[in-house]
């Protein structure tokens, strides 16, 4: 266990509006925090520029603030970070990658990824496991690629066969080889913003986050995320990932399932006293549903100090 004052974060991608599935999420990593005195930033990951929607940020706080939702000012006095306004510190890092040889350009589209696996296996909710194709080139290939102007993205490349084992607060002891279950994956493009896997783990780092509560949808991503904080010896994070809000077919929380957005639901008169007692009953603090606000649950949780240890391990469901 970490023994500094905890700092978390809430991550929302601003590509579509904020659902159930993400309040309930959100509501989580806020009384994790809150109930152990620590703070909690916010950060808007806009770095998917064709999926970001314009007033999607404002739409973003409207949303958190109207659940009853607070997070804490950054040290250079932001109410929130921007991941698009961070793009030469990720690029800096980039470069770090590249001089050591630890990331190399790959060719390959997804569609040759899917019909290059021998034995297409799922990389768990990732898509194909990257085959290793492009793995054979090294930094310097890039500039005939440029020369070319190809397209290109850069890999991280797992060390092989390795074991990797680590310990997530709420899902226990996770381990696998990486190289082998999920294969090297996407950090930048040559044609497009930095991806994802370095920038989480840069703006995670630099703000000093050290806990980091979201949806298990991600597990798999932490093993990628571990091996870029080694490669820079940064210390991680603790991980805690939560079960999800699933529609009636098992499947992640989406459109289909019926417009669980929050602006939907406001303006069809819920209140939040009543999206936040559905979630508290799915989290195991309340036994029966009632509308009840969030400063109330923070209490609740305050005096069931096992209460993340209640919360069901299984993906979980609303009717509404
Ligand atoms: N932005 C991501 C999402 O909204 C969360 C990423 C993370 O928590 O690392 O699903």
């Amino acid at each position: 266990m970490s023994t500094s004052p905890y700092i978390g974060r809430l991550a929302p991608s601003p590509t579509g509006a904020q659902h159930l599935g993400n309040a309930r999420t959100y509501i989580a990593a806020w009384l994790i925090a809150r109930s152990r005195s620590g703070q909690l930033l916010l950060r808007i990951e806009d770095l998917d520029t064709p999926r970001t929607k314009t007033g999607a940020d404002e739409q973003i706080l409207v949303d958190l603030e109207w659940l009853g939702l607070d997070w804490d000012w950054s040290e250079n006095l932001q109410r929130f970070t921007l991941q698009s306004q961070r793009a030469s510190r990720y690029h800096e890092l980039l470069e770090d990658l590249k001089r050591r040889e630890l990331v190399y350009p790959c060719i390959c589209s997804r569609t040759d990824i899917e019909n290059a696996s021998s034995a297409p296996h799922e990389s768990h909710l990732d898509g194909a496991v990257y085959p290793g194709t492009c793995a054979g080139n090294d930094v310097s290939d890039a500039k005939q690629l440029d020369s070319l102007d190809k397209k290109y993205a850069w890999r991280f490349r797992f060390s092989k066969d390795e074991n990797m084992t680590w310990v997530d607060e709420f899902c226990g002891i996770q381990s696998c080889i990486p190289s082998q279950v999920l294969g090297d994956f996407i950090v930048a493009r040559n044609y497009g913003p930095i991806a994802y896997q370095l920038a989480v783990v840069a703006d995670d780092h630099d703000s000093g986050i050290n806990h980091v509560v979201r949806g298990n949808d991600l597990i798999y991503s932490t093993y990628r995320q571990i091996a870029i904080y080694n490669a820079f010896q940064w210390q991680p994070p603790i991980w805690l990932h939560i079960p999800l809000v699933v529609g009636p077919d098992g499947k992640r929380l989406a459109k289909r399932h019926g417009d669980t957005r929050i602006s939907a639901l406001r303006s069809l008169g819920w209140k939040p006293e009543s999206i936040v007692g559905m979630i508290a009953k799915s989290l195991g603090l309340l036994d029966s549903e009632r509308p009840i606000p969030l400063a109330e649950l923070l209490d609740l949780a305050l005096t069931n100090p096992d209460w993340l240890r209640k919360v069901p391990t299984t993906n979980v469901q609303f009717n509404i």
